[in-house]
């Protein structure tokens, strides 16, 4: 008799994976064999998210959109008899954009969802052929549920739960293979909801927690995570474990391989997620409950960014500034990506797109008390994770914190903030200084 784990294996192939079909298929092939029941998650072939979103970008470029659909028809070669419907509503939304203009926000998200459903519709058809009983799912229609914040919507788990369960269960019961798109749900408003750049990692880790399954495996087609990222840092090692705490870190300090979202469904089930590089199997990265050591160490930089330093004499005698300060940046929607103080010193960073929106909220603040603002000054935040950072500061690089406009650390994470043309400098220092080479 085959033995069978608690839940499904979960598998998720990233665009630049899915290039090599044979590679799926044998990845597919593989687990079966040893008994575990799979379900996949796909994004959407490589560029095509791209292709898409020019296209939202250029709506009335019709002769543009035709050599688009047959640009994304040919990344998909031999769409079964589901596929063309597919590429049909390609053309007919490209149509339409043609025909209103600029879309509305989940208007593009609908246009934006169709590369992951023709990946999806291809990849399963695929799979058939080579004898694979898979079958294509689209998150929307499972019932992915997110909330309505189009381009970067949240899933909502307790509202996906029982569809996707119920889906998925059945199809596995009936020895099918699910590919599931990626990057989208439905909001709770029933339209298409994309979950932001890169997001298929975080539906994939998403329908993991409510399968409860045990494991989650991302594959990458060429580097798991690393230290750094190689355009940044010349030598960069593999990092094979790191506890979730860390990953999440990492992935929300800037490091483009994981979306900031990945992280939170796993850690709360206690899903093991495994990123995996395509090209080269024994590089794999396992994140899961708490480890230590040295061994789990990365540098990311995040920018561009802008800060903002509000003095205000006396600053700890105004009782609430700090409240104040919070309060007229998150009403007017402007996320603070890292805030530092001292005494009367306030410094704020905030993404280049809030600029114009963090200053109008925070001049008044000058009028009343001798209070100053200045800025923008463009910086980026270079971050060293790993638990125990704290324990190695006798290590950090006195050039590298020289002139930096602030610091704030955790035992599992320091950032510096410096100026944005001496990034790639701190990177580099603080990688060999903290991280050290292969
Ligand atoms: N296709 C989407 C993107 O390019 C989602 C993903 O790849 O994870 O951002
Ligand atoms: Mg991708």
């Amino acid at each position: 008799m085959r033995r069978r784990t608690a839940g499904p294996l979960v598998l998720k192939f990233g665009g630049a994976s899915l290039a090599d079909p044979a590679r799926v298929l044998r990845t597919v092939r593989h687990a079966r064999a040893r008994g575990r029941s799979v379900v996949l998650v796909v994004s959407a072939r490589e560029h095509v998210t791209d292709l898409l979103l020019a296209a939202t970008r250029r709506p009335h470029d019709a002769t543009g959109h035709r050599r688009l659909v047959g640009r994304i028809a040919r990344r998909h070669p031999g769409l079964p008899s589901t596929g063309p419907r597919s590429l049909d509503r390609l053309a007919g939304l490209l149509g339409d954009l043609e025909r209103n203009g600029r879309p509305d926000a989940p208007t593009a998200d609908r246009l934006l969802s169709q590369g992951e459903r023709l990946a999806a519709h291809w990849v399963a058809a695929t799979l058939r052929r080579a004898g694979v009983p898979a079958v294509a799912v689209e998150a929307d229609h499972l019932g992915l549920i997110t909330d309505n914040a189009y381009g970067a919507s949240c899933i909502v788990l307790e509202r996906s739960r029982g569809p996707v369960r119920r889906g998925l269960r059945r199809l596995l019961a009936a020895g099918r293979v699910p590919v599931v798109t990626g990057f989208f749900g439905r909001s709770l408003e029933g339209r298409v909801a994309t979950l932001g750049r890169g997001g298929s990692d975080y539906a994939a880790t998403a329908i993991a927690a409510l399968l409860g399954a045990p494991r989650v495996e991302l594959v990458k087609r060429h580097v798991a995570v690393l230290s750094a990222d190689p355009r940044e840092v010349p030598r960069t090692r593999p990092i094979p474990e790191l506890s979730y705490e860390e990953a999440e870190e990492l992935a929300q300090f800037g490091a483009r391989i994981l979306h900031p979202m990945t992280i939170e469904p796993a850690r709360a089930h206690g899903v093991e997620i495994v990123v995996r590089s395509l090209d080269d199997p024994a590089v794999a990265t396992t994140i899961g409950p708490g480890r230590r050591g040295r061994r789990n160490r990365a540098v990311t930089v995040l920018r561009p960014l802008r800060l903002f330093r509000l003095r205000v004499p006396g600053g700890r005698q105004r009782p609430g500034i700090v409240a104040e300060v919070s309060e007229r940046l998150r009403r007017a929607g402007v996320n603070v990506v890292q805030l530092f103080t001292s005494s009367a010193l306030l410094c704020l960073i905030v993404a280049p797109t809030d600029v114009a929106s963090a200053a109008r909220v925070l001049r008044p603040i000058t009028d009343d008390a001798a209070a100053v603002l200045e800025g923008p000054v463009p910086v980026g935040l270079v971050t060293v994770i790993g638990d125990g950072v704290l324990d190695d500061l006798d290590r950090l690089p006195a050039a590298a914190v020289r002139g930096a406009e602030g610091f704030s650390a955790t035992p599992r994470a320091l950032s510096l903030a410096v100026a944005e043309r001496r990034c790639g400098r701190t990177v580099r220092a603080l990688h060999e200084a903290l991280v050290g080479p292969r």
